[in-house]
């Protein structure tokens, strides 16, 4: 446990002394100071692998018991260590969530003696397994817990309860959800609306409520299994008609979403498109080590700017990519630093072990550096610039084509992505001068022209190139996608 500073209070019992942590152990569940953590979680997947490891032999793996009977084994035994506490939880954070569902997955895996990297999908895992997805086991165990709040109703703290509006919220859902499945096999009425009848159940008709979970987590399991025979028939028919049939080739679909489709980014040298802006500094930097713009500014984890603390590099640098007053200032600086740990790095991830949200950000003080003459932050490349307008300059001849070619093949050698290519051409158009204009062989307009065609997107093959998903038989996809394909096909005809 975390060693903590004291802290003394006065009770109407006396004199305590409480140490103040950023997190303690409490009824065998980690109390984080910021509620659910990433940490618990994987305490409680190692106690369900544990309690896994213990049995694998003599229960979980063992061929004499039918697959149904080793999952329900595996339900009181594993998942009931890993989903206890968890009844009161939130999965807030995405990372949390996904990590959650793939540890799930993989002990799942393991009940059917799957290897860890075996191309088998999640859906056909849960089919075969006969187990709940993990957002559903979540919404039974809540569920439970919810029954079991009725039953002490006496002494549940009902007002703590009505303040944690996020769970409440939750709950509706759960129940909603547990509505959807079983309204039409039960006389209950919209949970929204009759709520009271929900609580009558609850509170004198516990066994009842229990068969309602039974139910719906049974008619869930064979939704889910209608839903996999329908895709499963969906590949076999369009692979069926590819053999045999009319179907000339598998049915594709745009691999980028419509969003995505009308922004450009990607690295000129490797001639790669990238779906995000994200993916383009990605690129840039594993495999031609080009950083950050802001990183020449992070020297530790504190703005030098405006003294802000941010406890770790990555905080600091989404701080600088906004700032724009804090950009400006230390731009003017003209800082030569060495390369401080960037987002990925196991120092920065350190820092944030350490930190553990605990602090927030700190505005220090202190003496500031003189203020310097600011200057314009400039986003072009030099280098690509200059060799650009010496090209432009030294070209002898009249065709424009010809300089565009050889233009295009200069950019095409830089590691570069567009983002930065276009800031340059736009940065080379706009500081020409008429002396140098004059210059230029193949006339005014012509080169105006050769810059505008080079600053499109079009221009680039790779740029606008749309990768599309085709329907292989191979795989399995989701449901809407057949759909899509099915719809396209329908209107080729
Ligand atoms: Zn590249
Ligand atoms: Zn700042």
């Amino acid at each position: 446990m975390a060693q903590g500073h004291k802290m003394e209070v006065l009770t109407e019992y006396g004199h305590h002394t409480i140490t103040v942590v950023g997190q303690y152990n409490h009824l065998g569940n980690i109390a984080h100071h910021s509620g659910t953590t990433h940490k618990e979680i994987r305490r409680k997947i190692a106690q369900g692998n544990a309690a896994f490891s213990a049995q694998r032999r003599t229960l979980f793996q063992n061929p004499h018991f039918s697959v149904r009977q080793r999952a329900d084994l595996f339900n009181t035994m594993v998942m009931s260590k890993v989903t206890y506490g968890m009844d009161s939880w939130l999965f807030e954070d995405k990372r949390t969530k996904s990590y959650f569902h793939s540890a799930i997955f993989r002990l799942y895996r393991r009940l059917l003696k799957i290897k860890p990297d075996a191309a088998i999908s999640d859906d056909i895992i849960l089919e075969q397994a006969h187990l709940p997805h993990p957002d559903i086991g979540l919404r039974i165990t809540r569920l439970r817990y919810l029954a079991l709040l009725y039953k002490c109703e006496t002494v549940t703290p009902w007002a703590v309860i009505r303040q944690d509006q996020a769970w409440c919220q939750q709950i509706m859902e759960d129940l909603q959800w547990l509505w959807n499945l079983v309204s039409r096999t039960t006389k209950l009425r919209d949970p929204r609306i009759h709520f009271a009848e929900w609580e009558y159940i609850l509170r004198y008709h516990r066994s009842y409520w229990k068969t309602i979970l039974q139910r719906a987590q049974k008619l869930c399991a064979l939704q889910h299994e209608d839903r996999l025979l329908l895709r499963t028939l969906h590949r076999d028919t369009l692979a069926m008609l590819e053999t045999h049939g009319t179907l000339q080739s598998a049915p594709v679909k745009p691999a980028l979403l419509t969003a995505q489709c009308a922004s450009f980014f990607g690295c000129m040298q490797c001639q790669k498109r990238c779906r995000t802006r994200g993916g383009e500094g990605a690129h840039l930097f594993k495999v031609h080590g080009i950083t950050a713009f802001e990183r020449q500014w992070i020297a530790s984890t504190a703005c030098e700017a405006c003294l802000k603390e941010y406890h770790s590099f990555d905080k600091l640098q989404n701080h600088l990519r906004t700032a724009t007053s804090c950009r400006a200032v230390l731009h003017a600086r003209r800082l030569q630093r060495p390369l401080a740990p960037g987002i990925g790095s196991s120092v920065n991830s350190q820092l944030r072990d350490q930190h553990d949200g605990l602090l927030p950000v700190l505005q220090g003080s202190g003496p500031l550096e003189q203020p310097v003459p600011q200057r314009a932050i400039e986003r072009h490349h030099n280098q690509l610039m200059e060799a650009l307008a010496i090209l432009a300059l030294d070209f002898t001849g009249s065709d424009a084509d010809e300089l565009f070619l050889q233009m295009k093949q200069i950019i095409l050698q830089e590691p570069i992505g567009w983002t930065q290519t276009r800031e340059t051409l736009v940065y080379l158009a706009d500081s020409l001068t008429e002396e140098f204009l004059a210059e230029i062989s193949v006339g005014r307009l012509p080169f105006l022209d050769v810059l505008d065609r080079l600053g499109d997107p079009n221009t680039w093959g790779f740029l606008t190139e749309v990768l599309y998903d085709t329907a292989n038989c191979d795989h399995l996809y989701d449901l809407d996608l057949y759909e899509h394909w099915c719809a396209t096909l329908a209107d080729c005809d």
